[in-house]
């Protein structure tokens, strides 16, 4: 297959651009504006490869959007470009409206319009794979209760109302027009080259540096869990083999209490990194708890039955094992969060160096 894929320099578009030039035969065409979010750095193993090329390209132009199109003649699109941090959408939510609303139009538009244009073998083989969240759904009450694909949308952030935007917006382009859409919608994702941000990360890294590691509210929200190279391989599962018009959850049976992820983290950090920065006894004393997000969701899990017994995927990795894995990634690559961290990766990659 010739992908095309959008947000390929981001934490799972890359994992995905990574697994697809490292583990299939397919080739890539990475499609990414290259907003803070966006790190060709995550992507210095693939970069010699004939399979992969890389378009900076931002997907609410719908001129060069379109002759992406016509230049590369892609057999799939998988769209994971988008703004993705809840806490900048409370923010800032006009970046949030324009790549995840109107960005994901301007691109299923010039889907459809290239889609029409194309012979009936590849028309009816054609994918538009959408990647969206399980946060659509809103949070959970019930302790029992999981999202299935069936669950109401109930957005709370305007990120997630800007997701749900956007997966309204592709099943119309499926049932109005007949695009060949399939949606994901996953759980928390985590892992190598993740933007130090996000929860996991950031803990570490602030442990690692000896600073505060803030912690919302009670720390008793409640969050499942997926090592990042699961998902990557569970949206190839779906581009692959997903069946047209469907929606397919994605998780990890790993729901865990954000404050016992970050004893985690502690605990193994006690374990691989001994050594702490001057005046730290232990990592566990860097917790802080500071005043919770508004509107924060309490608990969400996903039942990932379908995409298990219709596709056959299962994730690899429990908790335990990705969480381990993911420290020791970040204990061993300094040098790829040090130049998020000092901005010298944007430096580069803008053509202006160091
Ligand atoms: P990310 O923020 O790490 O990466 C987003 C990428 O999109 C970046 O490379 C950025 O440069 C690019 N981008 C942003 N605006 C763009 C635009 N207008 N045009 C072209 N490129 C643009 O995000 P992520 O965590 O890798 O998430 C990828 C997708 O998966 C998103 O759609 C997100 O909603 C979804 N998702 C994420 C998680 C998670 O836990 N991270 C979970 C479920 C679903």
């Amino acid at each position: 297959m010739k992908i095309l894929l959008t947000g390929g320099a981001g934490f799972i578009g890359s994992a995905v651009v990574r697994l697809i030039i490292n583990s299939t035969n397919h080739s890539v065409i990475n499609i990414d504006k290259l907003t803070y979010a966006g790190n060709l750095e995550s992507l210095q193993s693939v970069v010699d490869s004939e399979r992969y090329c890389f378009e900076q390209v931002d997907i609410c132009d719908s001129e060069k959007i379109n002759l992406i199109f016509s230049k590369y003649q892609p057999d799939v699109v998988m769209h994971l470009a988008a703004e993705s941090h809840v806490d900048r959408s409370i923010d800032g939510p006009a970046d949030f409206i324009e790549t995840n609303i109107v960005g994901t139009y301007q691109l299923l538009d010039a889907a459809k319009n290239y889609w029409n244009s194309l012979a009936e073998q590849k028309k009816s083989s054609f994918r538009f794979h959408h990647i969206s969240t399980d946060e659509v759904y809103g949070d959970l009450e019930n302790p029992e209760d999981l999202f299935t694909e069936e669950t109401p949308y109930s957005p709370s952030s305007p990120y997630s109302a800007s997701k749900a935007s956007s997966d309204h917006l592709v099943r119309a382009w499926n049932r109005t027009y007949g695009l060949p859409t399939v949606i994901t919608n996953c759980s928390n994702n985590y892992g190598p080259f993740h933007f130090p941000e996000k929860l996991i990360p950031l803990m570490i890294i602030n442990a690692i540096n000896g600073k505060p590691l803030p912690v919302y509210g009670n720390g008793h929200q409640i969050r499942d869990w997926l090592y990042v190279e699961d998902h990557a391989r569970a949206l190839m599962k779906v581009i692959s083999e997903g069946e047209e018009g469907k929606t397919y959850n994605i998780g990890g049976h790993n729901e865990k209490r954000n404050i016992d992820v970050v004893n985690l983290i502690c605990d193994l950090l006690e374990k691989h990194k001994p050594e702490k920065p001057k005046g730290i006894i232990r990592y566990h004393d860097l917790i802080t708890f500071v005043d919770d997000r508004p509107g924060h969701d309490l608990r969400y899990a996903i039942d990932a039955s379908k995409i298990e017994n219709e596709l056959g995927w299962k994730p690899k990795e429990t908790f335990e094992s990705g969480i381990e894995k993911t420290i020791l990634w970040y204990l061993s690559n300094s040098d790829w969060w040090q130049r998020v961290l000092d901005g010298s990766y944007s430096l580069e990659r803008l053509g202006k160096g160091e």
